[in-house]
């Protein structure tokens, strides 16, 4: 019954979202880690981060992304914890991400040269960043 009136509701708002009568997001954020390789005693997710809980795999944010596409939003960004703690597995998700990358949040720690900055653009340039954005609206504004 509470199942039932949960789904009621929830096509309640797929209908007023479909008529465009209330605020629909066009993008999402997602936290892919809690690790990070400062402490920054300023942060928001410090506790998080102190525990080291790992975030979410290459697999699970696909997934995610999946879900989110099929509801309309097609643009999402990256962050943490430090995104690039996990290369690997940004890579993997750029690579294989339904929707539009818009932005990593990092706090630049490994991106001490003008050389490291090119070469890691340039990898992921190869792993499909960039690629698909061509579609981004002028409202994100970047
Ligand atoms: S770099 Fe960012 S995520 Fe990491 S500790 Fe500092 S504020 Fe928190």
């Amino acid at each position: 019954m509470r199942y039932l009136s949960n789904a009621n509701r929830i096509y309640k708002v797929q209908k007023l979202t479909m008529s465009r009568k209330i605020y629909r997001p066009k993008a999402l954020e997602i936290e892919m880690t809690y690790v990070c390789n400062l402490r920054c005693i300023s942060c928001a997710i410090l506790d998080d981060i102190k525990k080291g809980t790992f975030g979410f795999s290459a697999k699970e944010i696909i997934s995610i992304l999946s879900q989110l596409k099929s509801i309309g939003i097609n643009y999402y960004s990256l962050t943490g914890g430090e995104p690039f703690v996990h290369y690997d597995i940004l890579r993997s998700v750029i690579a294989d991400a339904p929707i539009d990358l818009i932005k990593i949040n990092t706090n630049g720690f490994y991106f001490s040269t003008p050389k490291i900055v090119r070469e890691t653009l340039g990898e992921l340039k190869e792993s499909g960043f960039g690629l698909r954005n061509k579609t981004i609206p002028a409202w994100l504004n970047i």
